[in-house]
């Protein structure tokens, strides 16, 4: 057993519906953690006298919980910036030619491994990942997630209409889905998501074959887009004329329930939102990317009438940064253009326990709650010139906004897996009693 003591702050409920009781923050507090475990977590004065001869690392900054991505493409993450096109058009000319090159086991490592440091150094450490069509794309991925330690959800890619190359059909698709699935189940943190592209990219005979596999594996997540831009929801109108609407042509094939996660969600009705409450889907909001491709602003008034859960995704290729602090910045921003102001402790309650819950994992990771893995990021508020002059006397709240609209990987001091650091490498910090 061993204790970290610093300032602690996590928001376990969400605080629209909880209120101020949601935020949990100690100035001065102790995570006490056991087999990488969380034992306790609260105020040092309390807590104290139970844990008085436990050696204790003192971490200086904002310990918070692991950053949760609920929606990123990891073989797209060197395509990131690529210059000049809206989402069907950028898919041709920048990312469907990157996702071949993941044929190659040996790039699909490599890029897995870069993929996963990054995501360290920016204090994630749970995400829900797109692979490609290749099934060794997913096995890449998860040797390094396993050897890193990290709780990741990912699964090959179906898409029986993609382009010359990166095709897959509804037996090939459903054989890989099924031996990944055998092959991966209960390894470390790892978890398997059925994921087929989006409509655009499968038959109706994959989609209902993927809808079985779904219902097939009650452990397995699904994971797809969703009325991202007008011209692909325009496609999916004229494909499907009989389908209420984009939602509804996967509801047709039974890939909307409790386990499903929809990527942006950008253009929708109200009577899409109502279905997706009543599922219990959940929403990976992807601000930075929606901004990129211009495909529009997420209305997070809207889909809050209809409370639907939500998460925060970053999106790359698409989104601009691998950052989740940044993300929340930008995803205040997008509020703004809506007319809606985001609260930094629900940001962070978005990007931590609200994620996870999306992504299936509430009970593991998310609000560093008694029982729950010890995954948390030291965030520095004076990383940066402005940031410590921003931050300086400054309230909780005041500098927790500071951190999400000037901070990105430089305000993660460190970052923790199951009470073991893994970001930065190296000795670990002071040791104090
Ligand atoms: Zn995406």
């Amino acid at each position: 057993m061993k204790a970290f003591r610093g300032e602690i702050l996590s928001v376990p409920e969400d605080p629209a519906g909880a209120g101020a009781e949601a935020v949990r923050h100690v100035a001065d507090g102790l995570l006490v953690v056991e087999d990488g475990l969380v034992v306790a977590c609260g105020a040092r004065a309390e807590l104290a006298g139970r844990f008085a001869d436990l050696p204790t690392e003192r971490l200086d900054g904002l310990i918070v919980p692991g950053f949760v991505d609920a929606h990123v493409h990891y073989p797209q993450i060197e395509c990131i910036a690529s210059h000049g096109e809206q989402l069907m058009q950028w898919l041709e000319r920048h990312i469907f030619p990157a996702e071949k090159a993941f044929a190659d086991r040996g790039h699909a490592d490599l890029v897995a491994a870069f993929f996963l440091d990054e995501l360290l150094r920016h204090g994630t450490t749970s995400a829900l990942v797109f692979a490609t069509v290749h099934a060794g794309s997913v096995d890449a991925l998860f040797e390094a997630a396993l050897a890193r330690d990290m709780r990741i959800v990912s699964g090959k890619v179906l898409m029986d209409l993609g382009p010359e190359g990166l095709r897959d059909t509804v037996a090939s698709g459903r054989a890989d889905t099924e031996a990944l699935i055998a092959r991966w189940r209960g390894r470390g943190r790892l978890g398997y998501a059925v994921t087929p592209r989006f409509v655009p990219t499968s038959s109706r005979e994959q989609l209902a074959d993927a809808g079985r596999l779904v219902a097939e594996h009650p452990d397995v997540l699904m994971h797809t887009h969703l009325s991202e831009n007008p011209g692909e929801i325009a496609f999916v109108a004229e494909r499907f004329p009989e389908a209420a609407d984009y939602l509804d042509v996967y509801d047709r094939f039974g890939l909307v329930g409790p386990r499903s996660v929809f990527a942006h969600c950008v253009h929708m009705s109200g009577r899409a939102l109502s279905r997706m409450a009543e599922a219990e889907a959940g929403i990976a909001f992807c601000p930075t990317s929606n901004m990129f491709l211009g495909s529009g602003l997420f209305d997070l008034a809207l889909v809050d009438r209809h409370r639907v859960r939500l998460g925060i995704g970053t999106d790359i290729g698409a989104g601009t940064t691998l950052s989740v602090l940044h993300t929340l910045g930008e995803a205040y921003r997008t509020c703004q253009l809506r007319g809606a102001s985001l609260d930094p402790f629900r940001a962070l309650h978005l990007a931590t326990a609200g994620g996870a819950r999306v992504l299936g994992i509430g009970d593991r990771v998310g609000a560093l709650l008694p029982g729950q893995e010890a995954d948390f990021v030291v965030l520095d508020d004076s990383a940066t010139p402005l940031l410590a002059r921003r931050s300086a006397g400054a309230s909780l709240h005041d500098r927790l906004f500071a951190l999400q609209v000037l901070g990105d990987d430089r305000a993660v001091a460190a970052t923790y897996l199951r009470g073991r650091r893994a970001h930065p490498p190296g000795p670990s910090g002071r040791m104090s009693a």
